[in-house]
C-alpha cells in the first residue's frame, strides 16, 4: 500500500520525534470516526475524548500532513472575513455569537499547549502591518470592532513604533495583538495527537477514507479496513478531494508557499524582529513571516488558485522576502514548500451536517490556525446536543463558485488579480 511521507519542509525536518502510527486493518467500532488529522480533526477528537466519547481518527498520510503541518505558524484571531462583514450579512444575534467566538481559538491553543505540555515554540505577539493609509485606517476600525467584542490586547503602532518591532521600511504603521503569536505548527499537531492518544483515542495513519457508507450507523471504508461509528466528522479540508461531493462543490483548494532561511544567528534575527513577534501585511495577497525557534526567517506569501504546485517556489517567494528585508540578500534558503488551504466564495468557513450523523467544518480560506481549534470545540458541542454555536456557523450563507468546478479557478484568479492590482495601486 502507498506510504505517503511528510512533504519536505523545515517543519518536517525539525519535528519532535514520533514513530509512525499503524494503518487501519480490519473492522472497528467507535462512537465518532474523524476523517483527517489536521487541527480540525485533532481538536474535535480532543474535545470529544474529554467528554467521554470513543474516537477513531483516520489520516490519509501522517498527522499534520496537510495545512496544519505546513502553515506560517501564525496565531491570528478572528476569521478570514472579519466580524463587520458577518454583521452585514447575518442577523445581529448570530453576528454577536460569531463575534464572541472570534477570539476563542487562540485561547484553546494556549490551553492545549499548557495542559498537555506541548513543545511547539509558542510565542506571544502578532503584528498586522499597514503599507498604505487606507490599510492603516482599516486597522483603526478593526481595533474598535474587536474591542467592541471584548478583545483588548491591541495596540496601534505609528511609523516610529512599527520600526521598533520590525526592521522593514515598507510599513507606515500597524496593529499589535498580544493575544496573537506563533507556533511550530507541525509540533503543535503532533502534541495534540499525543494528547488524543493519552485520553484513549486511536489514530491510524496511512489510512485514507475512500468511501462513506451513509445511514443510521455509517461506515467509513479505508483500503484495508472499516470503521463503524455513530457519528462521522469530515475534517479533510483542502486535501479531501471528492470523498464528499457536496463539500467539493462549494469550495476550492488553493496553494500558498513558504520558504525558510538558514539560521540567521541571534544578532541578525533580533535586528529584524527584536521582540520575536510574527508579522503579516494587510494586502489582499499578503506576505507573512516570523522567526523560528532556531532563528531562521520563515516567510510565506503568494496564492496559486486551484492548488497546482509551482515549479520553483524560491523564485516566487524570495523576491518578496528581499523586498521586505533587502539586508538578507546573501542569506541562503534552506527549505521551500507549498501547502493547500481551502477557499470559499465568502471566505467564511463552511460548517454543517449531512443527514443526521455526518458533521463537517472546512474552508477557513487562509486564516485557520485559531478557527480550526474553535471548530473542533463547536463540532464536539453539537455532537453532545448543544448546537447553538454550531448553528451560528451552519447558518452562514454559502454559494458555489461561479462557473462550477471547471471555471472556478480562472474566476478566482481574476478576482485575486483585481485585488492584487488594488494592493499595488494603494486603494
Ligand atoms: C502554506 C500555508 C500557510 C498558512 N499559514 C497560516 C497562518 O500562518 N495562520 C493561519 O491562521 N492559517 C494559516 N494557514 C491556514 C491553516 O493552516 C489551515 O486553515 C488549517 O491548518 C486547516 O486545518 P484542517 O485540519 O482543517 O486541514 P488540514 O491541516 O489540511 O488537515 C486535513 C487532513 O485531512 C487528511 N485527509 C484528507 N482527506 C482524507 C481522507 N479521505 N481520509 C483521511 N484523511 C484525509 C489530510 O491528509 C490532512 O492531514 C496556512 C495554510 C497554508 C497551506
Amino acid at each position: 500500500m502507498a506510504n505517503t511521507p511528510y512533504t519536505e519542509s523545515y517543519y518536517a525536518a525539525s519535528a519532535n520525534a514520533v514513530p509512525p502510527r499503524p494503518s487501519l486493518q480490519g473492522e472497528v467500532e467507535t462512537d465518532v470516526c474523524v476523517i483527517g488529522a489536521g487541527y480540525t480533526g485533532l481538536s474535535s477528537a480532543l474535545f470529544l475524548l474529554e467528554h467521554g466519547f470513543r474516537v477513531t481518527v483516520l489520516e490519509a498520510a501522517r498527522v499534520g500532513f496537510g495545512a496544519s503541518g505546513r502553515n506560517g505558524g501564525q496565531i491570528v484571531n478572528s476569521y478570514s472575513r472579519d466580524i463587520d462583514v458577518i454583521e452585514r450579512s447575518v442577523g445581529p444575534r448570530q453576528a454577536q455569537m460569531l463575534g464572541q467566538m472570534a477570539f476563542e481559538g487562540g485561547r484553546i491553543i494556549r490551553d492545549r499547549v499548557a495542559r498537555y505540555n506541548i513543545q511547539c515554540d509558542l510565542k506571544d505577539g502578532g503584528v498586522f502591518a499597514a503599507i498604505t493609509p487606507k490599510q492603516m485606517g482599516h486597522l483603526e476600525s478593526q481595533k474598535r470592532l474587536w474591542e467592541r467584542f471584548g478583545h483588548t490586547q491591541l495596540e496601534l503602532l505609528d511609523q516610529r513604533r512599527i520600526r521598533e518591532v520590525v526592521a522593514c521600511d515598507q510599513y507606515i504603521g500597524g496593529m499589535l495583538d498580544m493575544s496573537g503569536g506563533h507556533i511550530h505548527p507541525l509540533n503543535l499537531a503532533l502534541g495534540e495527537a499525543a494528547a488524543v492518544e493519552s485520553l484513549g483515542g486511536t489514530i491510524h495513519e496511512q489510512s485514507p477514507a475512500v468511501r462513506i457508507e451513509r445511514g443510521a450507523s455509517p461506515v467509513v471504508h479505508t483500503p484495508q479496513g472499516k470503521v463503524r461509528a455513530k457519528f462521522i466528522i469530515v475534517a479533510g479540508n483542502a486535501y479531501l478531494g471528492n470523498l464528499v461531493p457536496e463539500l467539493a462543490a462549494k469550495s476550492m483548494p488553493c496553494g500558498t508557499q513558504v520558504i525558510t532561511t538558514e539560521p540567521l544567528g541571534d544578532e541578525l534575527a533580533k535586528s529584524l524582529l527584536p521582540q520575536d513577534y510574527c508579522v503579516e501585511d494587510c494586502n489582499y495577497l499578503l506576505d507573512y513571516y516570523r522567526l523560528s525557534g532556531d532563528k531562521r526567517l520563515i516567510f510565506g506569501g503568494g496564492v496559486v488558485y486551484g492548488a497546482r504546485d509551482p515549479a520553483n517556489i524560491e523564485a516566487i517567494i524570495r523576491p518578496k522576502m528581499l523586498k521586505a528585508f533587502p539586508q538578507l540578500k546573501d542569506v541562503k534558503i534552506d527549505y521551500a514548500w507549498t501547502g493547500n488551504f481551502l477557499l470559499t466564495l465568502s471566505r467564511l468557513p463552511q460548517v454543517g451536517r449531512l443527514g443526521d450523523n455526518i458533521y463537517y467544518s472546512q474552508g477557513c480560506s487562509g486564516h485557520g490556525v485559531t478557527y480550526t481549534h474553535l471548530a473542533g470545540k463547536v463540532l464536539a458541542e453539537a455532537l453532545r446536543g448543544q448546537a447553538e454555536r454550531f448553528d451560528a456557523f451552519a447558518d452562514l450563507p454559502h454559494y458555489p463558485f461561479p462557473g462550477g468546478q471547471l471555471l472556478r479557478t480562472p474566476f478566482a484568479a481574476l478576482g485575486a488579480w483585481y485585488y492584487g492590482l488594488r494592493d499595488k495601486l494603494g486603494f
